[in-house]
């Protein structure tokens, strides 16, 4: 694995100790979900947590103490696209206009360069090598490849991403979203969401059926929504350069959507999904970051670092969001615009961009508010008993004396990454 230098852990057995319980412990522990630990353990059964708290009122069985560490849960990367994991650096370049990068994009998809089946799995290695534990993938090639192979190590939501603008190929989509099967939480670590595309791509029947069957299968929803001005115009008035690019591209259909719509026509349709992650939302006006607010319950807005600064966005209203009570977390996107799938990365740039949010709050982001998002938050997300065993160790060097700023802002490395209790090997 990539910058493993671990502690070494030191392994003590009680006599008479439960063979199947298993004591982490370290200097710090982060549940995320409560108060940090000092000389805390995460106890572990099969893939389980069984308690979490001081090492000297929970630990038992056997002891594995990792010593001057911090345990912290598994990362959530709420938004990738992994068939772009074969590429070396991101399409285009730093601050290129929205449509130009989206030409590029259809470009890259039709070359001999694009293996989306290979970029997908390696892609999951990656992520697991950066200490993603839970992933939320858009898969718009291979949304099956997942399914016949589970992945080792990870846990995947696989959005099946649908595009259809036109009256025939919403048509077309439409038989696709027949043709889903409801998901299978608790037995498998692969299961299904669905994807319209975006508000530029997805005719509105397309859009609405969507949500329903997010509804009937009880399946979470992604979409990309409000990531630039020129998506605002196109819905508004049906100009501007992205509508000229569609309109070249033969793409562009007047009665897709009515002129005059705006963000907040979708959030509506949204609200009676079973759960929506609405990717992105850069250009969100108050009255929608009010409705996503209101609606955090099933409602969460992914935020995606460092593609938001590839693009040269205005500000992200992330604190705006977080005033309202709404459920952010926190994505890579592909890396179609960004150089990697390191989640701790995009915290390392939350912590810069906002230096006004604490590193606890970064930290929820990037791990409860993810699982909340995608609807496992009460599988993963946070160390806390019944929850599966998805933690992080990372090296503490005991200079910064606040346990979340060692692994928001500091680069200490990451010694190992436990899913569902077993140790990833090293590579
Ligand atoms: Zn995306």
């Amino acid at each position: 694995m990539n910058d493993l230098t671990p502690p070494t852990p030191r392994e003590d057995q009680e006599s008479g100790a439960r063979s199947d319980v298993i004591s982490y412990c370290a200097r710090r522990v982060l549940p995320v979900d409560g108060p940090s630990l000092e000389h805390g353990c995460v106890v572990v059964r099969g893939d389980r947590i069984l308690a979490v708290g001081p090492t000297a009122v929970v630990a038992e069985g056997r002891r594995v103490d990792f010593g001057d560490a911090v345990i912290t849960p598994g990362f959530v990367n709420a938004h990738a696209h992994l068939e772009f994991s074969l590429l070396r650096q991101p399409l285009g370049e730093a601050g290129l206009p929205f449509a130009d990068w989206i030409l590029e994009v259809l470009e890259y998809r039709r070359s001999l360069e694009f293996h989306p089946a290979a970029a997908t799995l390696a892609g999951l290695k990656e992520s697991v090598e950066h200490g993603v534990t839970t992933i939320g993938d858009i898969a718009s090639c291979v949304p099956d490849l997942l399914f016949e192979k589970p992945p080792v190590g990870v846990d995947v939501t696989s959005f099946i991403e649908l595009i259809g603008l036109s009256e025939e190929r919403a048509a077309s989509q439409l038989r696709r979203l027949d043709e889903l099967e409801a998901p299978n939480i608790g037995t498998s670590s692969v299961r299904r969401g669905i994807s319209p595309h975006a508000p530029y791509t997805v005719r509105g029947n397309l859009f609405e059926a969507a949500v329903r069957a997010s509804k009937r299968l009880q399946l979470p929803l992604a979409f990309h929504l409000a990531e630039s001005r020129e998506e605002l115009r196109l819905l508004d008035s049906h100009d501007g350069p992205l509508a000229d690019y569609l309109g070249k591209l033969g793409a562009w259909d007047d009665a897709a959507i009515p002129r005059g719509t705006r963000p907040l026509d979708y959030l509506r349709v949204l609200q009676s999904a079973a759960r929506s992650l609405i990717v992105h939302g850069n250009y969100l006006q108050d009255d929608e970051l009010d409705f996503i607010g209101g609606n955090s319950e099933r409602m969460a807005v992914v935020y995606c670092p460092r593609t938001h600064a590839y693009f040269g966005h205005e500000p992200h209203p992330l604190p705006k969001l977080l005033e309202r009570g709404a459920v952010v977390a926190l994505g890579t996107d592909g890396r179609c615009t960004n150089p990697d799938l390191n989640l701790r990365a995009e915290l390392r740039h939350v912590a810069q961009v906002f230096p006004m949010l604490t590193p606890e709050t970064i930290l929820q982001l990037g791990t409860l508010n993810g699982a909340r998002a995608i609807g496992l938050a009460g599988e993963c997300g946070s160390l806390s008993p019944g929850k599966r065993a998805d933690f992080l160790v990372f090296a503490d060097d005991r200079q910064e004396r606040n346990a979340c700023a060692v692994v928001v802002c500091g680069d200490s490395p990451l010694a190992a990454v436990y899913y569902g209790g077993r140790r990833l090997a090293a590579e």
